[in-house]
């Protein structure tokens, strides 16, 4: 791969909200551009105007500027629209129906929509695979002049050469092998002059000199007769890999149910983009990196040798562990920015600071900030049942002992210890309990460091009096 050349795109459809599965596709485009310094485009392909709205396109947009994907042509980016917006590419498509059809590789049907769906049928009933029946493939001009005249509109089909073998090598699933006899003559331009998928898919990668697609694997059987349209029209086709299916765990389809779907949901559950993307790039993909990787080392250890075959199971357990692994990774500045939103606002720079240091540990989500706000900085303190039972074990006089121990603030951990004549869990266990109501919590040492020095007498004195 020659590294100016290599030019990828996204391709979707605005039907929806994005998926977590073309939210994949599209890293992995972006990556694969990424990693050779190519080009990676947005394009949008709306021909079905009556599913594809505006908003959709916005929200879209969105999401992927949100994952940190960002694209040279599409939209938002200075540049007609008609770039990567297909609904309005129509005209461009114009000559090449032109030169299809004047080397008679193209024909006008006249078939209805009955007809043809009985010509299945009695296909089905007869034992053998539907396809086109081959009814207009050879009107003659003046049977063309007679149904023209009924006031019929024709579709324009492909005829597809007969006794063709098409073969191309799949970047996920190798050598692949189709029989043009296989494949009935199909619609490339509807009854209405739009261009259906085939066709402005194809020659729209060709235009735009897309030399990789990385789409989803429901679409290989598309590709040899996209391969046949490019051919017949003597333009260059992509290479083409075919993604996996991203599956909840069950390996049934991913949806709500499995905690997740779309990238929205996630952005609104509070993940942070790059945790998202970490998983993504895991999924069907394998690296040998298992740290955090930020978008660069991403695209550098990108492989499309290294996609899968098999479907890949989203698994919210390890959307989480990376989640954990971009918290362990915030500098005191970013954490403070991030968490901002939950901090009570009349702490002083010294609290906040010192509070974030000590339950930073012990946050995945940004809301989970709440719960140790409300340890440190409210009263009265809930106990869990099993701090309960540390601080009874634990007995009035350790409480007492460590709560005269406590002088200057923010109180000396060496001297409690003294004070107390315990070490190690028997020491901290107590401590934290008292402190938090928790068992689990903040180490000790920042604990202290935060927790205003009153508040810590309070509740030593509090917990000996249990
Ligand atoms: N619009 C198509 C889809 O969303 C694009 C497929 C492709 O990437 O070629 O499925
Ligand atoms: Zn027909």
């Amino acid at each position: 791969m020659s590294n100016d050349s290599v030019v990828t795109r996204f391709a979707p459809s605005p039907t929806g909200e994005l998926h977590l599965g073309n939210a994949r596709t599209a890293l992995f485009n972006f990556l694969l551009a990424r990693r050779h310094a190519g080009r990676f485009l947005l394009r949008v392909e709306d021909t079905d105007a009556e599913r594809s709205r505006t908003a959709l396109v916005d929200a879209l947009a969105e999401d992927l500027l949100w994952l940190g994907l960002s694209w040279e042509v599409g939209p938002r980016v200075t540049g007609p629209s008609s770039d990567w917006r297909q609904s309005e590419r129509g005209s461009l498509y114009e000559p090449y129906y032109r030169r299809l059809i004047d080397a008679g590789q193209a024909f006008p049907c006249y078939c209805s929509a009955l007809e043809l769906d009985l010509a299945r049928r009695a296909q089905l009933a007869a034992g053998r695979p539907p396809r086109y029946a081959g009814t207009c493939r050879g009107l003659s001009a003046s049977e063309r002049t007679e149904r023209e005249t009924r006031g019929l509109r024709p579709t324009l089909r492909f005829r597809v050469p007969a006794g063709q073998l098409i073969e191309f090598e799949d970047l996920v699933h190798g050598s692949q092998r189709a029989r043009s006899d296989d494949i009935g003559d199909f619609v490339i331009r509807r009854e209405d002059g739009t261009a259906t998928f085939f066709f402005c898919n194809a020659i729209d990668d060709a235009l735009m000199a897309v030399t990789h697609v990385l789409r989803g694997d429901d679409h290989l059987g598309n590709t040899p007769r996209q391969l046949l349209l490019l051919q017949a029209l003597e333009l260059t086709p992509p290479r083409y890999g075919h993604v996996s299916l991203l599956t909840g765990q069950d390996g049934t389809p991913l949806s709500k149910r499995h905690g997740a779907a779309t990238v929205r949901e996630l952005r609104e559950a509070g993940h942070a983009p790059q945790a998202v993307c970490n998983l993504l790039f895991r999924l069907g993909h394998s690296t040998a990196d298992n740290s955090l990787l930020g978008p660069d080392e991403m695209a550098r250890t990108f492989d499309t040798a290294h996609l899968q075959r098999a479907s890949a199971h989203f698994d919210q357990t390890h959307l989480r562990y990376w989640q954990s692994e971009w918290v362990r990774r915030l500098d005191a500045a970013d954490a403070e920015k991030w968490l901002a939103p939950w901090l009570p606002p009349q702490l002083d720079a010294g609290t906040r600071a010192s509070f974030i240091r000590a339950v930073l540990p012990n946050v995945v989500m940004a809301g989970d900030v709440r719960e140790w706000v409300q340890v440190f900085f409210a009263d009265p303190l809930q106990f869990e049942e099993q701090a309960r039972v540390a601080v009874r074990e634990a007995g009035a006089e350790f409480f007492h002992a460590a709560a005269a121990a406590v002088a200057e603030s923010p109180p000396d951990l060496n001297r409690l210890r003294a004070a107390t004549g315990r070490k190690g869990a028997a020491f901290f266990m107590p401590l934290r309990a008292a402190l938090t109501g928790r068992v689990h919590g903040p180490e000790l040492g920042p604990l202290l460091a935060a927790m205003p020095v009153e508040r810590i007498r309070a509740r030593l004195h509090a917990a000996g009096a249990a």
